[in-house]
């Protein structure tokens, strides 16, 4: 595969950028040579409808589904690439490591270590891929859960904390990699109402204190509103309308985004 696109300086570059993106199933094409941009630091919501190819993105940005087509870049680099002059060639698995570890990502489901207290699943990867010492870890891991306001839960199993504490683990489980991108996908979706909103404040609170560009995939619209920069309104694999967050909402263009609103707001 060759890229004619010359170089991607980091000044200029975007931190993510998904160039010409396909994704099939057998027949289903769930992403149709998608085309997307997100500036470093930027806050980018996805939403739109049950299929419509929102988790598959960000699922492609933490390289668990192949790429069919197309190319995606990480902070100027190819992610599952690798430059051999004009070419792109496909990466070997240090390249594919190394890439991940520049995305963070938060799971519906948690997906805590169940054997393992709020402390040590936040010290696991960095001692393990990252390689720092466990006395960093530890002040590191510390340090995080105090962040997201559990610094009194430190020694507790995921089993002895409540959905929203669990999630809250999990935000500082995936920061303790230092991030470029942070990936939420449906975070609160799991969670009763009443604890949907300690999440939402600490994601909230995460946007307002770090340099993180984050990517997020969600129902809330009121959150998305509030919270994100732009918002994507995927339908059929493709950015069926995109805009700034209040522009959006308050002026959707299309009679397939205001369909959808209506639905769902
Ligand atoms: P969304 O997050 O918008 O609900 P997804 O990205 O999860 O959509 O899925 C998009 C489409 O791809 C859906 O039709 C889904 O059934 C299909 N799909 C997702 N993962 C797989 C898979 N591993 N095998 C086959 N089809 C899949």
């Amino acid at each position: 595969m060759t890229t004619d696109t010359p170089d991607h300086a980091a000044v200029t570059a975007p931190m993510v950028r998904f160039e010409r993106v396909s994704k099939r199933y057998g027949e289903l094409t769930v992403l149709d040579g998608l085309d997307l941009d997100i500036a470093p630091h930027e806050k980018v919501a996805i939403i739109g409808p049950s299929g419509s190819g929102k988790t598959t993105v960000l699922r492609m940005l933490m390289t668990l589904e192949r790429i069919d087509e197309g190319v995606i870049w990480v902070d100027g680099e190819p992610l599952t690439h690798r430059r051999r002059g004009e070419q792109l060639v496909p990466a070997d698995a240090a390249h594919l490591r190394r890439m991940r570890g520049h995305i963070g990502m938060v799971f519906q489901h948690f997906n805590l270590f169940p054997h393992m207290s709020a402390l040590r699943n936040c010290m696991e990867a960095p001692v393990t891929v990252l390689g720092l010492r466990p006395d960093e870890a530890r002040e590191r891991a510390g340090e995080l859960l105090a962040m997201v306001g559990l610094s009194d839960k430190l020694d507790h199993y995921p089993s002895q904390l409540s959905g929203g504490q669990q999630q809250r683990v999990a935000i500082a489980r995936a920061l303790a990699m230092r991030p470029k991108v942070m990936l939420f996908d449906e975070v609160t979706s799991a969670l009763d109402p009443e604890l949907c909103g300690e999440v939402l404040s600490v994601i909230r609170s995460l946007g307002a204190q770090h340099q993180l560009t984050m990517l997020m995939v969600t129902h809330q619209m009121g959150f998305a509103r509030e919270f994100a920069d732009r918002v994507c309104f995927f339908d059929a694999g493709k950015i069926a309308e995109q805009g700034p967050a209040q522009a959006f909402f308050e002026n959707p263009q299309s009679e397939r985004t205001r369909q959808f609103l209506r639905a769902v707001m």
